[in-house]
């Protein structure tokens, strides 16, 4: 028997830590694109879990191959060697052009090994152990201390200061703020090349190849942070793939697992050397079960041709959001790649976000205050569009309405 969702809900606020202020749904399940609540309840899902469910919800396929996994071998730490992450390993190198990887746990020990590459590479030029990272203002880069001071968000660094030293940060796609922060001691830039939670704004191609030039000017290392706009969200399978520029770094996580938490950071060239034995480590990164799951994921890439069709339906949805920008005048700007887009309003958005969600059934997400974010499982249709565009919609109207 189902309890009364309010039970769940007081339950919930009894026992789990507060950090979030949750919408008052209890999701119970998924199919395809809709998730369904403990009431039974439907919700179309624009938001796939904050881009994690590229695959969507009870994909029958990626449901196989982890039951076969878990019931053959879940763990056995990386005192050993162990196949899926072989395979895994190997089709995520061959997706990204890569040389090497290391699997783990998150997205933000993701980053945290990106900044221990480009530290380490500078150690051993002989560059001592002051040096600095340049990072950009309104990233995200994670939760984790390291991640942490490169997010360029003074809200939540503050109140766990003092951070990580030695990062500066600069104006995303100005590449002069950049060149103003620079020093002798820079040894790496990390920037997402799509940025999320900071309100979907695109690296322009001249931002990021003046970025590149830098880097390969004064030996630094460019980290590219992919964990959102990768795993095919912007109609290439990593954001950077467009630009005709690579970086020596990247991280991946979010749509990698399709749900299942696996995260990896990849490097090539000088990144790929600097680490050595003894560097790094994890227990559970890397295991049979993750590794079997971001297997299937890349393997399922391949077989539905998903890159592709991400284009041809992030292009329908450009052109559904644009319509939808002409309709109202509160709708400012319209902004992103792919299936990931972003609609800014000249007011915040939590109204619409809310509004959506209990009234329409519509699961959407903001990034920052004024931003509705579109980040869809990737095998939406255009009539899936087109039904979110009524609904989103109606939950603007009623916004309107509440001003
Ligand atoms: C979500 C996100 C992260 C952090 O990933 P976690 O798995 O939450 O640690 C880092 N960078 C970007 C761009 C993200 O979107």
């Amino acid at each position: 028997m189902n309890m009364e969702k309010q039970q769940y809900i007081d339950r919930a606020e009894q026992a789990l830590y507060k950090v979030y202020n949750r919408f008052p749904v209890v999701f119970d399940r998924g199919e395809g694109i809709c998730l369904y609540d403990t009431d039974g309840k439907e919700y179309l899902d624009f938001g796939a879990g904050i881009a994690v469910m590229g695959l969507g919800y009870n994909c029958r396929e990626f449901n196989e191959a982890l039951k076969v996994q878990m019931d053959k071998l879940c763990h056995t730490s990386n005192l050993f060697y162990n196949v899926p992450s072989i395979e895994a390993g190997e089709k995520l190198l061959k997706a990204s052009g890569m040389e090497k990887v290391f699997f783990t746990n998150s997205g933000a020990e993701a980053i945290e090994g990106l900044l221990k590459i480009a530290k380490r590479y500078a150690y051993n030029k002989g560059m001592g152990t002051d040096y600095e990272i340049i990072a950009m203002r309104h990233s995200f880069h994670g939760r984790t201390l390291g991640a942490l001071s490169v997010t360029g968000n003074d809200h939540y660094q503050e109140p766990f200061a003092p951070l990580v030293p030695g990062i500066r940060f600069a104006d995303f796609n100005d590449l002069d703020s950049v060149k103003a922060v620079w020093s002798e001691k820079t040894c790496g830039v990390i920037m997402e090349t799509i940025q999320g939670e900071g309100g979907i704004y695109p690296a322009s191609e001249e931002f990021l190849k003046g970025v590149r030039m830098l880097c390969d000017e004064h030996d630094a290392l460019l980290l590219l942070d992919e964990i959102q706009c990768g795993m095919g969200r912007s109609g290439h399978m990593f954001a950077w793939q467009a630009y005709g520029v690579s970086p020596d770094g990247m991280s991946v996580a979010k749509a990698l697992g399709n749900g299942v938490p696996v995260g990896a950071f990849l490097a090539q060239g000088k990144a790929a050397s600097a680490i050595v034995p003894g560097d790094h480590g994890t227990t559970y990164g890397g295991n049979p079960l993750v590794c079997a799951a971001a297997s299937k994921v890349l393997d399922l890439f391949e077989e539905w041709k998903l890159v592709e069709h991400v284009r041809e339906i992030g292009d329908y949805l450009w052109q559904k959001l644009e319509q939808v920008m002409d309709q109202y005048g509160c709708v400012k700007a319209h902004r992103g790649r792919g299936l990931m887009q972003g609609l800014e309003f000249a007011w915040p958005v939590a109204p619409v976000v809310k509004n959506a969600l209990l009234e329409q059934r519509l699961v959407l997400i903001s990034a920052g205050s004024n931003v509705i974010r579109f980040v869809p499982p990737l095998i939406i249709e255009r009539e899936d569009v087109d039904e979110m565009v009524r609904r989103l919609q109606a939950a603007i109207e009623a916004g309107i309405m509440n001003l």
